[in-house]
């Protein structure tokens, strides 16, 4: 790679006096910007030709990674490989360049898009309406929970202000109940990783009269189907609460069975892990909200229109180029991955938990700990090896977790090739353990020392120069 070029910031390329663009020709006549609103002094841009802006930009874009690039088992956050397809779906000229002000009248396609995809949400959760305004799964859940605050307060049930929350949950459940002015119960799971049915009989003994939901991510977070659900929904719907589904990670479960029937009242789909929308770096997204029959009227108004309408187009593209029949392939197609890489691997990296599991699992670290190589390591040497690293040291249920989901869209032979590298990477450990502790080797930075560069951060050019 041409350091010259690649290491440096466009500031630094900037050349007195160099152009890369020329402008139209000005229709219009001089116009003079009144005295008062102009700069005191010139803004501070880069001067640069064409050329140099492309390759500059070009080369740190080559430093991306992503799912395009290459395989990317990140646990917790499903990041599956978005057919172009669906893209293209999306950008249509005829949807891209919609006004929400414009005349019902003239939007009628897009309104059959929300109609439809509505239709196939409900059927594919068995819940009865969606609101497709939430913009992200935290906005998703933070939707459902003022629906099911609302619903409370319309029948004078104004103490019912708890919820109750999974050890094991993403963090933004406890986030959004927080957020929402609620008060959080959090309830343990029991050694095999499920909800434990005992710990929440006595929440519900002691704060029944005061429950307003209790919060449910299934398959869990550790990627293990939560197998007391009717037990639970009995319990939590016997005290007068209502069961809300975080359904973050519904990819597992398309075509396999659905919240509706599992006695869930409310739940989000995020769009842009399940339905196809790439994400990461924070958007953007589309968190729909689905209730029974019922709970429609206690929806509120959490952004205008219909939320990022170009992320339902790709949804529903996705749907439909699946079909029913292939849709129904995607959960056990994630999970065969999934469990088909643990087994692989349990004999050299350490299982706790040794059950089936769904679309994700965790390793505790490697299973040879006198190498005193950890999950860092590991997550870093990997990326020399062209990988991104999976989810690590989340949970928190395990010290050295390492989180791996491989989705359906992976070929047998990328996954055996993951397989080959995560053995390898152990095989290291014993061998020549230096090496895998001062990985990476081969990225343009190697290992940074995360604590430093958390506690102090350099996020500005000004600060670089001050400091060199
Ligand atoms: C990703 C995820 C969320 C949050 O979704 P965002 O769109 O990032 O806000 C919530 N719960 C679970 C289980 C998740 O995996």
């Amino acid at each position: 790679m041409n350091n010259q070029l690649y290491g440096n910031l466009i500031f630094e390329l900037s050349q007195e006096g160099r152009r890369g663009y020329s402008l139209p020709r000005n229709h219009f006549g001089p116009y003079a910007v009144p005295q008062d609103m102009r700069r005191k002094e010139d803004a501070a841009l880069p001067e640069c030709d064409e050329m140099t802006v492309v390759r500059h930009y070009t080369n740190l874009s080559n430093n991306n990674f992503g799912v395009d690039n290459g395989f990317y088992p990140l646990g917790s956050c499903t990041m599956k490989y978005n057919p172009k397809l669906n893209e293209e779906v999306a950008a249509l000229p005829q949807f891209q360049n919609l006004h929400p002000l414009q005349p019902a009248s003239t939007v009628k396609g897009a309104m059959a898009v929300v109609t439809l995809l509505e239709r196939s949400l409900c059927e594919l959760t068995g819940l009865a309406h969606f609101t497709f305004k939430p913009y992200a799964g935290a906005h998703g859940e933070l939707t459902g929970l003022m629906t099911i605050d609302n619903y409370h307060r319309a029948r004078g049930d104004w103490q019912r202000r708890k919820v109750v929350v999974p050890d094991s949950a993403h963090g933004t459940n406890p986030a959004s109940a927080a957020v929402c002015g609620l008060e959080i119960i959090e309830v343990k799971s029991s050694a095999d990783g499920t909800v434990d049915v005992d710990a929440l009989q006595a929440i519900v003994d002691q704060h029944g009269d005061t429950i307003a939901a209790m919060m449910m991510t299934n398959p869990n977070t550790l990627g293990l189907f939560e197998t007391h659900i009717p037990e639970i929904a009995r319990m939590i719907h016997g005290c007068g609460g209502l069961m809300y589904y975080d359904g973050a990670n519904l990819n597992p479960m398309l075509g396999v069975c659905r919240p509706g029937d599992m006695g869930f009242d409310v739940m989000h789909i995020n769009l842009h892990k399940t339905f196809s929308t790439p994400h990461g770096g924070g958007g953007p997204g589309a968190g729909p909200v689905g209730v029974r029959e019922g709970l429609q009227q206690f929806f509120p108004e959490v952004s205008p229109w219909h939320g990022n309408f170009a992320v339902l187009m790709r949804a529903y593209a996705y749907i439909l180029s699946l079909g029913r029949e292939h849709l129904r392939e995607v959960g056990p197609l994630a999970t065969l991955n999934a469990n088909y890489i643990k087994e692989s691997l349990k004999d050299v990296y350490e299982l706790p938990i040794d059950t089936m599991c769904c679309h994700e699992f965790v390793f505790d670290g490697l299973k040879d700990k006198s190498t005193g190589v950890t999950t860092m390591d590991v997550a870093k040497r990997l990326l020399d090896y062209g990988y991104h690293a999976p989810t690590i040291y989340f949970p928190l249920l395990f010290h050295e977790s390492l989180m791996i989901e491989p989705t359906e869209n992976e070929s047998r032979q990328t996954i055996d090739g993951f397989i080959a590298v995560m053995r390898r990477i152990a095989d290291e450990a014993r061998s020549e353990p230096e090496t895998v502790k001062s990985a990476p080797h081969l990225t343009p930075i190697g290992r940074v020392d995360d604590v430093l560069a958390a506690k102090h951060p350099v996020v500005t050019y000004r600060q670089l120069q001050a400091e060199s």
